[in-house]
């Protein structure tokens, strides 16, 4: 869609070939009982952002929908029992914008305070300058950083294994820094954390999409393949038509390459998937009054408020050990931790649940991978790549999935011997 976006702007005529019978791939939304007149629509997941993915909240803005995302100053964490914590940006400049909130953070101890304090400085020094990042874990660098279990348990697992979707002692490194440098260390706003108030679906519009340019947006019509000879591609195949153009853009995820488009060789085996589990609970009464929260120390890692305090959805990142669990025991997992943190929802009647488990979420960003992440140019020369596993700066995420079809815009513009630039660089 970034893609698409970009090159109608730039005066391009764009047809835009999607499989499934509605926009937004993994951040998306559909009616829960699916054919059902005025069904309850859900999104496949929470899906978050924060205020520094610049490309993500400027292709909003082209879409006009940046006022559907609503932004948080206030991150709550809760401990078993229901004590709460809160992280808020106070008075002064940065990066010590966060620096008050945080020394009054009850659930660490005032040690493991210090020695986060230290590692944040460290990630201001290293970033950009250590070379071997993407060599070692993220826990190998806490460990190296002196970082005391308790840190790693109740800070740094909270706060990078939902944004990277993967463990710390499986993540590269490099991620976790590019995380906390940009969201902590940044803009002040930076850290801000913004929550699409409508289903996601909602948030795209093929006509917006188009601007005032041309595209065309063709709904269950998967690409089957893409015929190539020369050097060059001739032309796409979707539902038996074939379609030629002057350059082609793939935003397929990774592991519908092989199929799709063997001859660029990138096979599902060589990459490692990370899942993530949303669990949506809807209660017979308001049990929290809280936007969302971090849960410390259980197997569920965030819970997010979907309107009245009524309908929550909980969040578990790099989520192998529920891959393997039933619906219902996922249910009574979740139920029976919530209420330690939420005494009230052990009260409620659970109305209904529904259980989302995305076992290919995203790739796994372990050490190594970012070399192996292809750029938007190939070796085939009117075929462009994107999608969050290319090598869009990011991790793979909405902002990495922008930036990557901002690129092969950039690309397909280069080619064509337009001079465009649409990528707008990370904010420091
Ligand atoms: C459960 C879950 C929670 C997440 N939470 C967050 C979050 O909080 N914040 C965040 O930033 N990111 C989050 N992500 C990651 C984010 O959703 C992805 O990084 C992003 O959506 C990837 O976009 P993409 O365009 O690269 O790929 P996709 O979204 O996978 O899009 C690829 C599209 O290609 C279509 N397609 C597939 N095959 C064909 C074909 N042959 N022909 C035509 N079309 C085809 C698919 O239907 C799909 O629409 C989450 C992901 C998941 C799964």
């Amino acid at each position: 869609m970034a893609a698409a976006q970009s090159l109608a702007e730039a005066g391009f005529r764009v047809t835009l070939f999607e499989s499934r019978p509605f926009l937004g791939g993994r951040a998306s939304s559909y009616p829960l009982r699916e054919g059902e007149e005025g069904a309850e629509v859900i999104d496949n997941c929470q899906h978050i952002l924060l205020r520094c993915c610049s490309n993500l909240l400027d292709f909003y803005r082209k879409l006009g929908v940046e006022d559907k995302i609503r932004f948080y100053r206030e991150f709550y964490f809760l401990e078993p029992g229901g004590r709460p914590s809160v992280l808020s940006r106070g008075r002064l400049p940065r990066p010590f914008h966060l620096l008050g909130s945080f020394c009054r953070l009850p659930f660490l101890p005032p040690e493991a305070k210090v020695k986060i304090a230290e590692a944040l400085a460290g990630v201001w020094k290293e970033w950009g300058k250590r070379k071997d990042l993407d060599r070692l874990t993220m826990l190998e660098w806490l460990r190296e950083n002196r970082q005391p279990e308790e840190a790693i348990r109740r800070f740094w697992g909270p706060v990078l294994v939902s944004a990277i979707n993967e463990n710390l002692e499986d993540a590269a490194a490099v991620h976790g820094l590019q995380v906390l440098r940009l969201a902590f260390l940044g803009r002040a706003s930076a850290y801000e954390m913004g929550v699409p108030s409508v289903p996601l679906g909602e948030l795209y519009d093929p006509v917006a999409l188009a601007g005032g340019g041309e595209v065309e947006v063709k709904l269950r019509s998967p690409v089957e393949r893409f015929a190539v000879a020369d050097g060059k591609v001739q032309w796409a195949e979707s539902r038996g038509e074939r379609w030629e153009a002057d350059y082609y853009v793939s935003a397929l995820p990774v592991e519908r390459m092989e199929q799709v488009l063997p001859e660029l060789g990138v096979r599902t085996l060589d990459w490692d998937f990370s899942p993530i589990t949303g669990i949506h609970l809807w209660f017979d009464r308001e049990v929290t009054d809280l936007p969302h929260a971090a849960l410390l120390d259980r197997t569920i890692q965030w819970f997010f408020n979907k309107g009245d305090g009524r309908y929550l959805m909980l969040v578990v990142s790099a989520s192998r050990e529920l891959v393997e669990l039933g619906r219902e025991e996922i249910v009574e997992l979740a139920r029976r931790e919530l209420a330690e943190f939420l005494p009230e929802s052990g009260r409620a009647e659970l109305v209904k649940a529904h259980v989302v488990k995305e076992v290919r979420a995203t790739f796994s960003p372990v050490p190594g991978v970012e070399a192996r992440r292809p750029a938007a140019k190939t070796e085939i020369s009117n075929l462009f790549l994107a999608g969050d596993w290319t090598r869009s700066g990011w991790p793979a995420t909405m902002e990495g999935a922008v930036r990557s079809g901002r690129l092969a815009a950039e690309a397909v513009c280069e080619a064509a011997g337009v001079s465009r630039r649409f990528l707008i660089p990370d904010p420091i």
